[in-house]
């Protein structure tokens, strides 16, 4: 069943989304050679924390670690560890917090030290491939408008997105219906309502889409051994489109969004991207 928040709860979902943004925009920004996954991990613990949440992924299925932290060909689930990160790295932190009885769900890709001219392009499509599922939310719209809106344009990059794992609705619990595809037709599914909040991850692998899960039986990698990217945003459809729930400042005016990004490439999702050296490059 996939449930309209009220307006009430709408707001709940803003402040926890703005909770995550603002822990995510810290970590991004510790974010360096040698720093292990582990310690990224207990810092966004520690933040989540101190900003009132409850770390959403910790204990999650038995899940061990606050945040999943995935770097290369890992594409998400990634367990923290004490792997230290080395240059060149893309490092992925997904992120989820519980304020107030409301998730929100976030994900960036980062680059430790600098990043070779193929991964700055899998990040640069992989970061508009978000922004043009989130453009794709409207009243009216189809679910799987989304994940074909994506699926055309990553795979007109010459890239692949990932089928066996999706985007979620999200409230009060962090895994709500519907399943939201990074691909497939368009016009399927049910029809967005204001009210409805989705979690948009698209995750886009460098070679093919097929996937394989580590012997640790969280750690989705690609199954080639090339890189993957994902961003994710908590995304409210409104009366007028949509409204991104996790950023880390008050929300812009509901229309100025849409010119935010298609701000020249790059220029979307800055709310991720302000600290340290981001995946914005
Ligand atoms: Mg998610």
């Amino acid at each position: 069943m996939i449930t309209c928040k009220s307006t009430r709860e709408l707001d709940k979902m803003r402040r926890s989304g703005r909770v995550t943004a603002r822990v995510l925009e810290r970590l991004v920004g510790a974010v360096q050679p040698k720093v292990t996954t582990q310690e990224v991990n207990e810092f966004a613990d520690e933040l989540i924390r101190k900003e009132g949440g409850i770390p959403a992924f910790l204990g999650y299925h038995g899940f061990i670690g606050s945040i999943c932290t995935s770097v290369n060909e890992e594409i998400v689930h990634g367990i923290p560890s004490t792997r230290a990160l080395r240059e060149g790295d893309l490092f992925k932190i997904d992120i989820g917090a519980l304020v107030d009885g409301w998730f929100s769900d976030m994900a960036t890709t980062v680059y430790v030290g600098e990043p070779d001219p193929s991964a700055r392009r899998l990040v640069d499509v992989t970061r508009r491939a978000l922004g043009i599922a989130i453009e794709s939310v409207r009243p009216g719209a189809h679910i799987s408008d989304v994940g074909h809106a994506v699926q055309r344009y990553v795979e007109g990059q010459g890239f692949s997105v990932v089928r066996a794992l999706v985007g979620h609705g999200i409230g009060t619990a962090l895994h709500e219906d519907p399943p939201v595809p990074n691909y497939g037709r368009p016009g399927m599914g049910a029809v967005l309502k204001p009210g409805m909040v989705l979690a948009l991850e698209p995750m886009v692998n460098a070679g093919s889409y097929q996937v394989k899960t580590l012997a640790d039986k969280w750690t989705v990698v690609t199954a080639d051994g090339k890189r993957s990217a994902h961003f994710e945003h908590t995304v409210a459809v409104t009366p007028d489109g949509f409204e991104i729930l996790t950023l880390a400042q008050e929300a812009p005016m509901p229309n100025e969004i849409p010119m935010e990004l298609k701000a020249k490439e790059g220029g979307a999702l800055d709310a991720t991207q302000t600290a340290g050296r981001a995946a914005a490059g």
